[in-house]
């Protein structure tokens, strides 16, 4: 099934992730595709409150992982955009998150498109200028909420 939902702020994206984070359960796989500056690091933030963590939520430059466990669920959240080679995956141990009892996030998960499992939820987000600066679409495939 695909869903697609249309934000005008920030802030709609961020409750939308928190909706999502609420709901989440374990062993899910989010995959957030879309433009730098679109909003998936904005999503995470929602869906990392969603979950109950309460630390801040960034997108570190160097760092492909960062885990936090204080909330109902773990969430590994993955940001890959600066990855050079898949290998870097396996160095940092990634299957034990994706195939693990959390719930993990992955920013420019099309550039390790041949890890992912085959159940994922695809999280699309897209600007269009020509409604409005801050609009986004954003295409959830895979997931019934
Ligand atoms: P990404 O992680 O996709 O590179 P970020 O979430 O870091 O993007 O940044 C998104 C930027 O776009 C933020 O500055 C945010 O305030 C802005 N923005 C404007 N409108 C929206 C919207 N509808 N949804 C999400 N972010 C938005
Ligand atoms: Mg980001």
């Amino acid at each position: 099934m695909l869903k697609i939902i249309e934000t005008n702020s920030p802030e709609e994206t961020w409750k939308l992730g928190y909706r999502l984070g609420e709901a989440a359960a374990g062993g899910q796989v989010i995959c957030l595709n879309g433009d730098l500056g679109v909003g998936k690091t904005v999503f995470t933030q929602g869906f990392a409150a969603g979950l109950g963590i309460g630390e801040p939520v960034n997108s570190p430059t160097f760092t492909i992982l960062q885990i936090y466990e204080e909330g109902r669920l773990p969430l590994y959240h993955f940001d890959v955009y600066r990855i050079g080679d898949v290998e870097e995956m396996d160095e940092i141990g990634y299957e034990d998150y994706f195939f693990g009892g959390g719930v993990c996030l992955i920013e420019w998960a099309s550039l390790i498109e041949e890890l992912l499992p085959e159940q994922v939820i695809r999280i699309t987000m897209e600007k269009d200028m020509e409604k409005a600066f801050d609009y986004r679409r954003i295409t959830i495939d895979g997931y019934d909420f």
